[in-house]
């Protein structure tokens, strides 16, 4: 392979990892439920607030994944962090 193809690979491979943004829980890939669409911009949000407290939700008290679908801005949650798909 020419210097040329490993360098054109390379900077596709970078450009790739910059906009991967698609993620898994538990191994299995989030798609949108409103659109399928399979890519989404991710946030966190404590969980931790008096109304779960008073639910007796402690468990849940966490940082929740909030991924907003790219396509059509449906927001879905998770209690659990999303990984990045690479
Ligand atoms: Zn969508």
């Amino acid at each position: 392979m020419s210097f040329i193809n490993k360098l054109s690979r390379g900077i596709k491979g970078a450009a790739q990892a910059l906009k991967a943004d698609e993620y898994e829980i538990n191994g299995t890939k989030i798609q949108c439920v409103h659109c399928g669409n399979h890519h989404f911009e991710l946030g966190e949000a404590q969980l931790n607030t008096a109304g779960l407290t008073f639910l007796n939700l402690d468990w849940a008290n966490e940082s929740a994944s909030i991924l907003a679908c790219k396509k059509c801005s449906h927001i879905m949650w998770f209690a659990k962090s999303a990984k990045r798909v690479i």
